[in-house]
């Protein structure tokens, strides 16, 4: 067998970074080209040359045009929705983040010596259907099998629980990162980790706070001299960089000054502390909010809970320690794990997992037998990781009575991963020509009101009467990424999910030929 390398990615919006595990069995974080552990999830175009990491974070405000951050915001959308065009080139999300990962990748390999060729990357719990495929997509134009997607949280209750798998206890980790919230209740039982509860918002964090800075600034200098300084792009990126920058003086220090200059006008912000938390308050009820939620999904409360794992950089600011320390009456917070390290490390903990386990079912044995048993329990299986689907997936019907459209839901959330559910619906009409199915994903019984997945069309044989069974099955494998097979009545037909968002295979193809002329250093 050619030999393979797994490493664990986290791909962040903000930062990313990438973890494997090394010949003792130990997961450790691989540094970059530039010798820093986490690199910027920032791309600076240069001809046919895009420059992934810090030195494109020094540019941006230089070279603000030839810039792309915080893609993992936009992942999920179709080209039309989001692409941004450098050199005549136009480029996707998933194609974005497939530089940053090819960033990762190299770095990687001439560190380790050895070609990577597999990955577990990860998402936030929250993400839905689009947005994971659109991650795995970004895996493979990086030219890596991918071989799992995983939760972050999943991940960093992996690389917090590893060594504690003989302390039963329920973890609550507190994600709060660069562009994403997430919160998850996680149970360590048995030697194996569970999730019980998730929930989050993919659109709050870090850059919000920031944003709140630098909307102050903004409209100081607007009110001082009739300018906005926002309007310009190289301005609006200084001003972008200063505010992240005095957020973060303001972690560890009680007031912080900022200085904008623009069009030959300059102004001078004094900011403390604590008016900053007053501004930030309402995205600090957010967390709270959502911190309530998926406790009451649980069906526990803070007296069920033995640990508090923080995770992400936002969760070193006073603020958010203060809010969870209070929400929560003091339960113990750890910071035993890097909350920039956390998510990659387990994700390459996962990874060897995923190898072990491709082992198993092949018969094989090529990863060593003391890595193995450091991923075993007791009684020699390996440790199982079980996740829960994080959004309802359900099937379009039509109501007869009511005479509407609504969503029967077909995966609940919070079903144990993987999962299969079948179900036979009857004929709308009789002779119907064709059952067309309508997958949906969201809480609501109103199709309007949940997110359109795709669809799934099928011939029907002729002269059905009304109320013939149409079978739906839903597969939803460990990635959460949906399959959608529909076995019409009296001929075995099938048929699988053509998706809204995501490329196809033809364009996948494409895609790869037009990134490997682009170099990424
Ligand atoms: P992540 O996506 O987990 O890498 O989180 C990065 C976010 O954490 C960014 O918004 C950073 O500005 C923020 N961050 C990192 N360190 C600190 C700090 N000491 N205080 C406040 N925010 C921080």
């Amino acid at each position: 067998m050619s030999e393979r390398k797994a490493v664990g990615i986290d791909l962040g919006t903000t930062f990313s970074a990438i973890a494997h595990i090394d010949a003792y069995g130990k997961p450790q974080i691989i540094p970059n080209a530039e010798s820093e552990r986490i690199t910027p999830s920032v791309i600076l175009f240069d001809g046919q040359n895009a420059i992934v990491g810090t030195l494109a974070k020094q540019n941006s405000v230089a070279e603000p045009e030839k810039i792309v951050d915080f893609v993992k915001r936009e992942m999920g959308k179709s080209r039309d929705q989001f692409h941004r065009e450098f050199n005549g080139q136009s480029f996707t999300a998933e194609e974005l983040s497939a530089l940053i990962i090819r960033k990762l990748r190299s770095d990687a390999e001439k560190y380790l010596g050895v070609p990577v060729t597999d990955a577990v990357i990860t998402v936030p719990a929250y993400f839905n259907d689009a947005e994971r495929t659109a991650t795995i997509q970004a895996g493979q134009l990086a030219g890596l099998n991918v071989l799992q997607i995983i939760n972050e949280p999943t991940a960093a209750a992996l690389a917090y629980g590893l060594d504690k798998l003989d302390q039963d206890q329920t973890v609550f980790v507190f994600d709060l990162g660069g562009g994403t919230f997430d919160v998850t209740i996680m149970r360590i039982e048995n030697q194996s980790i569970r999730m019980v509860a998730t929930n989050g918002d993919h659109r709050l964090g870090g850059k919000d706070w920031d944003d709140i800075i630098v909307n102050l600034v903004a409209e100081e200098f607007d009110r001082l001299h009739g300018e906005n300084p926002l309007l310009d792009l190289q301005s609006y990126q200084d001003l972008q960089s200063r505010a992240l920058a005095a957020k973060i003086q303001l972690s560890s220090r009680p007031r912080t000054t900022l200085v904008h200059s623009f069009n030959g006008k300059s102004i001078k912000i004094e900011l403390t502390r604590e008016d900053f938390e007053q501004l930030a308050s309402p995205l600090v009820e957010k967390c709270k909010a959502i911190t309530e939620i998926v406790l009451q999904e649980a069906r526990m409360t803070w007296a069920d809970i033995d640990k508090i794992l923080m995770v992400g950089g936002m969760t070193r600011m006073p603020m958010i320690r203060e809010l969870v320390e209070k929400a929560s009456g003091g339960v113990e917070m750890t910071d035993q794990v890097s909350p920039d390290e956390a998510v990659a490390i387990g994700a390459a903990i996962q990874g060897i997992l995923s190898m072990l386990g491709e082992e198993d079912k092949k018969g094989q044995r090529v990863i060593p037998m003391e890595t193995r048993e450091q991923f075993s329990t007791r009684d020699g299986g390996l440790i199982q990781v079980t996740n829960i689907t994080s959004h309802t997936l359900g099937i379009v019907l039509w109501d007869e009575n009511a005479m509407e459209e609504y969503v029967f839901p077909m995966i609940p959330k919070m079903t144990a991963m993987p999962c299969e559910v079948k179900n036979a619906f009857g004929t709308a009409q009789p002779n119907m020509k064709r059952a067309v199915v309508r997958i949906v994903e969201g809480e609501s019984t109103v199709p309007s009101e949940c997110t359109s997945l795709g669809t799934c069309s099928v011939e029907l044989p002729p002269f059905l009467p009304k109320g013939s069974p149409v079978e739906i099955c839903y597969q939803y494998n460990t990635n959460q990424v949906l399959n959608v097979i529909v076995d019409a009545f009296g001929k075995q037909a099938k048929a699988t999910l053509e998706r809204n968002a995501g490329l196809n295979e033809q364009e996948l193809a494409r895609a790869t030929a037009n990134l490997s002329l682009i170099s990424v250093e």
